[in-house]
């Protein structure tokens, strides 16, 4: 296996980007979770719970949460540079990226009080946040569809119904979850009757929540969830009843960001393997990189992902100004994802056979990166939030 100077190269020095001593920290971890690391946990399909432990430890899942409750108050720039790095790396941060973005619904729309219940726990590593309970099998996309009904009974609320691919619930004590409250029928508008509520998980499971395990092409612990009846109190309710849809807002595009930062890592990991072997591998008497046909993807994918990372820079920045940051979290999202999938697709070609090996890690993080055209939010949706909401192009639904 020819990968030494390829692992050389995934150690580039990043001192002219944003956030030195975070990169440089997080490589310095990340070192300590090699390939193989990887590798069998994929094989198995097990959580990387070794890994997660040590951002835990170090504090970088706090890195939001503000400093009077523990956390060390940064923004969602220094959190992208943060998974940007994890995932230049090698490793992968889908493990536990969640309890980074779903801290925007508990941050800016939990109260006083549920914030000084959980923050301090989190930050100190005691609790997860890492489930994010939106999608159901029936509505798919149409989010404002989704069945999952809440009814009030005194001081709970008894919720009925199921979510598919919910990520890292096996792995997670609290759970943002997107349920209706009221029938859409009976809404003004179909974004209305959308409730949040924090549910504990550790009380949940068996007394009317069940998890089911999905086996999936890459190691990312989704699930399906069945909810029978399960009784969550009034007080764990986030924002007010019916206002959910704008709260869980500000929870995806918080995660399309940071989704879009790990792409960009995806796609220089890609790019820097892809240029070490070029360099080092002779076939015909001559390294392959001599070859324009194998240069120039190389160097297109270089021109996509630094384009793409401007737009993640941005999007990061207008978000940590308070804003929704909507558009421009899609677009980056967008553009991130599909420099990533160019990117893996222009590495395993550059390797050859030797990319599909599963000692190489590019057929892995191929796989892992290939997510981030459906989830959290798929190409085509994205290009219709551009034609409408930014180009006023007529709505096709
Ligand atoms: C591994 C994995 C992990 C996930 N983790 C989570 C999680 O933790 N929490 C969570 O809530 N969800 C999670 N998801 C769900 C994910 O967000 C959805 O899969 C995604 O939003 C797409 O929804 P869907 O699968 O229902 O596709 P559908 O909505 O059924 O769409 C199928 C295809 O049709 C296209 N399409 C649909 N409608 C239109 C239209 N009007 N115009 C053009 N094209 C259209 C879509 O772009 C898509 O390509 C995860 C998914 C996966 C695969």
């Amino acid at each position: 296996m020819q990968t030494g100077k390829a692992n050389d190269a995934a150690m580039i020095d990043a001192d002219d980007e944003t956030y030195p001593e975070i990169r440089r920290e997080i490589r310095r971890l990340c070192a300590d979770f090699p390939g193989s690391y990887w590798q069998a946990l994929d094989r198995e399909r097990h959580y990387p719970t070794e890994f997660v432990a040590r951002l835990m430890e170090g504090g970088w899942l706090s890195m939001l949460i503000p400093e009077e409750l523990g956390g060390s108050a940064l923004g969602l720039t220094a959190v992208t540079a943060m998974m940007e790095e994890i995932h230049r790396s090698g490793c992968n941060g889908g493990a536990a990226h969640a309890q980074l973005y779903t801290m925007g619904t508990l941050l800016r729309h939990g109260s006083d009080e549920q914030q000084a219940q959980y923050l301090p726990a989190i930050a100190a590593g005691e609790l997860r946040l890492q489930a994010f309970g939106v999608t159901e099998s029936a509505s798919g996309t149409d989010t404002t569809r989704i069945a999952t009904f809440a009814r009030r009974e005194g001081d709970h609320y008894i919720v009925t119904g199921n979510k598919i691919w919910i990520s890292r619930a096996e792995h997670s004590d609290l759970m943002v979850l997107l349920v209706r409250t009221t029938p859409r029928e009976d809404c003004a508008k179909p974004s209305d009757g959308l409730t949040v509520l924090l549910v504990d998980m550790r009380e949940a499971i068996g007394n009317g929540l069940t998890i089911r395990p999905i086996r999936t092409m890459l190691n990312h612990g989704t699930t399906e969830l069945f909810f029978d009846e399960l009784a969550v109190p009034v007080a764990s309710r986030i924002g007010e009843e019916g206002k959910g849809f704008r709260y869980i807002l500000s929870g995806m595009n918080a995660e399309r960001i940071l989704i879009a930062s790990e792409c960009i890592g995806d796609a220089r990991f890609f790019i820097e393997r892809a240029s070490a072997y070029a360099s080092e591998r002779e076939v015909f008497g001559r390294a392959i990189g001599q070859n324009q046909g194998v240069q120039f993807p190389i160097a297109r994918a270089w021109a996509q992902t630094t384009a793409a990372a401007a737009i993640v820079d941005r999007a990061a920045e207008q978000y940590d100004g308070g804003s929704k940051a909507g558009t421009l979290a899609n677009t980056a999202k967008l553009l991130a994802s599909e420099a990533s999938w160019f990117a893996a697709d222009m590495c395993l070609q550059t390797h050859g056979g030797l990319g599909f090996a599963e000692e190489s890690d590019i057929e892995r993080k191929f796989r892992e990166t290939r997510l981030y055209q459906v989830a959290p939010i798929s190409t085509n949706l994205i290009l219709s939030h551009i034609s409408t909401h930014v180009l006023g192009l007529p709505k096709s639904f």
